[in-house]
């Protein structure tokens, strides 16, 4: 059996390849060096890495990227961990361009629901932040999730100063009116954001997204878990969805982190602040499961207290760790 850790560890993120339709400033180069095809796990060792994992623990998993909805066959995945996988809950993490499209299939292989990104709801700046990405299929791909069923819908937001610190309000209404979630994440070291130097320009702390929603609404505290996560939640009266908070920076959480994450190359990262992780792919490859438990028991004993972001930043690319 699993060695015991200090950590109780139930969710993990995994990777499931590098390639985005969409460059988000703050998240992705220009033109960014991809991994050769080879380099990335299949399915069958993905499938592999969850049924690990879930001797550990975790019955909560994610998919994500890289744009997990450009995997080809994704689908095909997201059946294979509910026939194979003992799950309590199968997510994902999109920027939603394919979403309407792929989410009635989705639900159907077995997802359970979706998390889309969603910086802006200005067309062209949406476009300029994403560099070239077009709002209204994103809009429409999250309607088409809420319409299937892939719920609660949560909408991520990261705000930026001098890029969409004025739409704060305008993104609570669009989300809440609708029933969804909406969670702001504060920008981290993370990656494209300190190599272009958006991370020092333009963080902006829940605090101040706070104080500049209460101007306009009565965020009232809200008790209930919400997917067992980070964010504190917030009900706004008259609005039938969620507000919430995700203060990585600015209050972190790394004490109550139950999390592991698994890059598209098949790296077992214990924490999304440090740039270590323990390669899988070899002992997956030669089917070795002894080596794959032995990498999740050292994971899980190694993870760090704490990030130590004020001082070192991260250097691997969100894209690559998957958010
Ligand atoms: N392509 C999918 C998407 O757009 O959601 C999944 C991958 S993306 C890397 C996952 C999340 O990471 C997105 O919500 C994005 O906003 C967030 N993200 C990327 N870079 C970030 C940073 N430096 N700080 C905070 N969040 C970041």
């Amino acid at each position: 059996m699993p060695a015991r850790s200090r950590r109780k560890i139930e969710y993990l993120r995994v990777s499931v390849g590098d390639r985005c339709d969409l460059r988000c400033i703050y998240c992705r180069s220009a033109s960014p060096e991809l991994h050769p095809k080879g380099e990335i796990l299949s399915f069958e060792e993905i499938v592999e890495v969850v049924r690990v994992a879930s001797e550990f623990g975790v019955r909560r998993v994610r998919l994500t990227g890289g744009e997990p909805l450009l995997r080809r066959d994704i689908v095909r995945l997201v059946e294979l961990l509910r026939e194979r996988c003992d799950l309590q809950d199968l997510s994902l993490t999109t920027n939603g361009t394919r979403l309407a499209r792929m989410a009635r299939e989705l639900k159907r292989a077995g997802l359970d629901r979706v998390n889309v990104s969603l910086d802006s709801l200005k067309p062209e700046r949406f476009r300029a932040l994403t560099r070239g990405g077009d709002l209204k299929a994103v809009l429409v791909g999250i309607e088409r999730a809420a319409a299937v069923g892939l719920t609660p819908v949560k909408v991520n937001t990261v705000i930026m100063r001098g890029v969409n610190d004025d739409e704060a309000p305008e993104l609570v209404r669009f989300a809440l009116e609708r029933g969804f979630i909406l969670r702001f994440i504060e920008l981290m070291p993370v990656g494209e954001a300190v190599r272009n130097g958006l991370w020092r320009r333009a963080f902006v702390g829940a605090g101040e997204i706070r104080a500049l929603l209460s101007r306009e609404f009565l965020l009232v505290p809200d008790t209930g878990a919400e997917g067992g996560g980070p964010a504190r939640y917030f009900r706004v009266e008259g609005l039938p969805g969620k507000v919430g908070f995700i203060t990585a920076i600015s209050r972190p959480f790394c004490a109550e982190c139950n999390r592991l994450r698994v890059t598209a190359t098949g790296e077992l990262r214990p924490c999304l602040a440090f740039d270590s992780g323990i390669p899988l792919r070899e002992a997956l490859r030669r089917g070795d499961r002894d080596a794959v438990r032995e990498a999740f028991a050292a994971a899980i004993e190694g993870k760090p207290p704490g990030h130590r972001w004020h001082e070192v930043p991260t250097r691997t690319g969100m894209d690559e760790l998957g958010g």
